[in-house]
């Protein structure tokens, strides 16, 4: 089937109680493990990149090879744009194919991430294209935006309804205390802010910094209605730990082939945990 807007699949996964994972892809073979690993949970899927891997392949690309994957795919397959700042990028990302983008003007006022969301929504929405908008700053790094820990702003609950109100947004990232990249320590997730906001707005909600959270903190996260989680960095490093381990015991490998069937085992293994943890598997 062809690629699907995550919109009606997300609201499905917040009203049954479950989350749909989203995985950001680099290569040829991190897009085609994922999607085996959906496909062997009957899971739906979210495929994923950053603007830094939009301008590193190219959204023609990305899309071409998504596409591909979802016609010979079984499951509802999503192509998301994560954390777009500029308004030309997403247009030019719709117009290539993708079917859900998100536009991350929390670096701004309140106001003004209204008016930036909301200019994004209309023309989406238009198109069917699914949107996700930010509230709060999440910390770490994605990509070129540096948040610092001491920076990182949580979301305000009546903001969020307010936000969501105003914005028409249909799925909502409030930063509730995760990070980018992985933990040092535990994550610092505030569960009463989750359930706070759950309350309040009934749009599926997104958990930013997937990578390392503790599987407890995950399955409650999702019970307080988290819908969709991202998972960029954990998916990385297992694809890269598995190329350097065939490169320290055979140094002489010259055969791409050979270590790209490791790391996409790596990462299949790893993306298989993740669906079963959200509770997607059979969901399809
Ligand atoms: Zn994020």
């Amino acid at each position: 089937m062809p690629l699907v807007s995550s919109t009606s699949l997300l609201k499905k996964a917040r009203q049954e109680g479950y989350c749909i994972a989203a995985f950001n892809v680099h290569t040829l073979e991190m897009l085609q493990a994922v999607v085996d690993a959906a496909e062997e949970a009957q899971s739906p899927l979210i495929l994923q990149s950053t603007v830094g891997t939009v301008k590193h392949l190219g959204a023609d690309y990305i899309v071409a090879a998504a596409t591909v994957a979802s016609n010979r795919a079984g499951i509802p397959i999503v192509l998301h744009l994560d954390h777009c700042t500029e308004f030309e990028t997403i247009i030019q990302c719709i117009r290539a194919g993708y079917t859900s983008v998100m536009i991350d003007a929390s670096m701004h006022s309140f106001e003004e991430n209204v008016a930036r969301t909301k200019r994004v929504v209309e023309i989406a929405g238009a198109v069917g294209v699914n949107v996700e908008a930010e509230l709060g700053k999440v910390g770490g790094v994605e990509d070129e935006i540096v948040v610092a820990d001491h920076e990182a702003l949580m979301a305000d609950p009546e903001e969020c309804r307010v936000f969501v109100e105003r914005t028409g947004v249909p799925t909502l990232a409030p930063a509730i205390g995760t990070a980018h990249g992985m933990y040092k320590g535990d994550p610092k997730i505030d569960f009463d802010r989750i359930g706070q906001i759950a309350n309040l707005v009934d749009t599926p909600l997104v958990l930013h910094g997937g990578s390392g959270i503790p599987n407890a903190q995950v399955k409650r996260a999702v019970s307080l209605g988290m819908a969709k989680m991202n998972v960029a960095t954990e998916l990385r490093i297992a694809f890269s730990d598995a190329i350097k381990k065939i490169f320290a015991e055979h140094p002489e490998e010259n055969d791409p082939r050979k270590y790209m069937v490791p790391a996409k085992q790596a990462v299949r293994a790893l993306a298989l945990e993740k669906i079963r943890l959200c509770g997607s598997n059979g969901k399809a």
